[in-house]
């Protein structure tokens, strides 16, 4: 029932080492009804949310009567540089994917917009987050039938969409959401409609948007995971995807239906911390302030004397100008990025990913030499990149090194979406801060507080009684249930 476009060629890895319960997905959603050159629109927003996932990406589109895909490894650029691929991709309705892979599974079927063919007519859809119950949907699934084709878990909405007993695409796929647990960002796109849902908690990121006077003289509309996605494309900012609901565009507009008993909405707050471009607004808050306001609280949380705060760019640029500002510090850019390599995580081996950390930051001298100096950078997870740049900024002559950064302690691992290692490999998780900052060689180390974080999102402090953000990669409170997990390693291990 599955389609791939069988002008791929999948490079299986023969040992296929991921299976479903090790995918972690990170990734870019993107959709756009009743507008010119639609795929084109759909590759820009890609393009824009490219950060977002760097492995592959797919479009989908559909031209009134077929639907036409392509998907590829490899970056937006890359994969839709060819005219005559957009060429093949007519149509006003598109949606499209952008892929984030974590140990090197480049399997071009787990390659998004899923794509299938169902009695009511060709459905696909694409999917950013990770759900927690995938592996015990798909073994029953398995056991009713179903042959997947890929490893991904969001191959599991398809066919809870296919066994459906309701009658519209709609309602199957409401069906299908009430069945899986976990955390994601949908569009779909069927012969009808184009629609977009977010979790019941909005875990992770959805926009709407309006291209005014598209084809017809009617409004288009565009669906990004992020509203830089709906700027690369002149739309303007609509709303949020609210938690819980299911935006439904066709020809007679843009309605809604929430499906679920709506709840304190938990928003990933490592979207505000690294993970969105800074210039994207989510939630009603603009990134990038966000993260200059986490400096501004860090340096009063944690002041040092020093004559030079230097942000490892280029995450840690935004929180390194609110700590030099509210410290009175000088900002200087004492590490320069080479942007042309991608972002070290994405590196399979740790040996690989030690020789990206070098490919990909070298020294300032002249602002470093001699200097005391305060690092800034937005997280320490397994704590490779620290430990070089420290190296660095000591071999480029710097008197002191002080690190503070722009997230609590990273102690848990994230099960919604964000790639995190294993516990056993993240560096808070096993040592103490002092501990750490031995390991890291520095002078001092700082995080800062979880009240701190809060603070410069505008709140007093994290309030146990109604939090409004998923923190478990920092707390290990994880709001929605780890059903796959703990049926696996049991209920305390995460
Ligand atoms: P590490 O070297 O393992 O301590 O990784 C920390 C660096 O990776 C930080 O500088 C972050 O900017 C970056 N980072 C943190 N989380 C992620 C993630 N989920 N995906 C990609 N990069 C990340």
């Amino acid at each position: 029932m599955l389609q791939t476009s069988s002008s791929w060629q999948d490079t299986i890895d023969p040992d296929d080492r991921h299976g479903g319960d090790e995918l972690h997905e990170e990734c870019a959603v993107f959709g756009v009804w009743n507008t010119a050159d639609a795929a084109a629109i759909t590759a820009l927003g890609l393009h824009a949310l490219q950060h977002r996932g760097q492995e592959a990406s797919g479009i989908v589109t559909f031209d009134g009567e077929r639907f036409h895909t392509h998907k590829g490894l490899g970056l937006v650029g890359d994969v839709f540089s060819d005219s005559r691929v957009m060429a093949a991709l007519p149509g006003a309705n598109a949606i499209g994917h952008d892929r984030y892979s974590t140990t090197g599974d480049t399997l071009l079927r787990n390659v998004q917009p899923l794509f299938a063919e169902f009695e009511f007519g060709g459905l696909a859809v694409a999917h950013n987050g990770n759900l927690t119950n995938a592996n015990t949907l798909r073994k029953a699934l398995i056991r009713r039938g179903c042959l997947f084709q890929s490893t991904m878990d969001s191959e599991v909405f398809i066919h809870l969409i296919a066994i459906s007993l309701y009658a519209t695409v709609e309602d199957r796929l409401i069906d299908a959401l009430k069945q899986v647990q976990g955390a994601y960002s949908l569009v779909v796109l069927s012969r009808e409609t184009l629609m977009g849902v977010r979790d019941p908690l909005g875990v992770r990121p959805l926009v709407l948007g309006r291209i005014p006077g598209s084809a017809d003289d009617a409004s288009g509309w565009v669906l990004a995971s992020e509203s830089c996605g709906l700027d690369i494309v002149g739309a303007e900012f609509v709303r949020d995807v609210e938690p819980g609901e299911l935006v439904i565009i066709d020809k007679s507009g843009v309605r809604s239906v929430r499906p679920f008993i709506p709840t304190q909405s938990r928003f990933c707050v490592f979207e505000y911390i690294y993970f969105a471009r800074p210039d994207s607004v989510l939630d009603g808050m603009s990134v990038y302030n966000v993260r200059k306001q986490i400096g501004v609280e860090l340096a009063r949380e944690s002041a040092v004397d020093a004559d030079v705060i230097v942000p490892v760019p280029d995450s840690g640029v935004p929180s390194a100008m609110g700590y030099a500002q509210a410290s009175g510090i000088p900002f200087e850019l004492g590490i320069i990025r080479n942007h042309y390599v991608g972002r070290t995580f994405i590196e399979p081996t740790d040996h690989i990913r030690n020789l990206g950390v070098r490919l990909k930051h070298s020294t300032n001298r002249t602002m470093l030499d001699g200097k005391r100096v305060v690092l800034v950078d937005d997280s320490i997870v397994r704590g490779t990149t620290s430990r070089k740049i420290v190296d660095m900024v000591r071999a480029a002559g710097a008197a002191e090194v002080h690190m503070r950064i722009s997230s609590p302690p990273t102690k848990h691992s994230c099960f919604y979406g964000i790639d995190t290692p294993e516990r056993s490999k993240l560096l808070a998780a096993q040592h103490d801060v002092a501990k750490m900052a031995e390991l890291i060689g520095v002078d001092s180390l700082a995080f800062i507080s979880l009240d701190g974080l809060y603070r410069a999102l505008g709140h007093e402090k994290r309030d146990a009684d109604r939090i409004r953000y998923c923190d478990a990669c920092f707390t290990g409170d994880y709001p929605i249930p780890l059903v796959d997990y703990e049926q696996e390693h049991g209920a305390d291990a995460a």
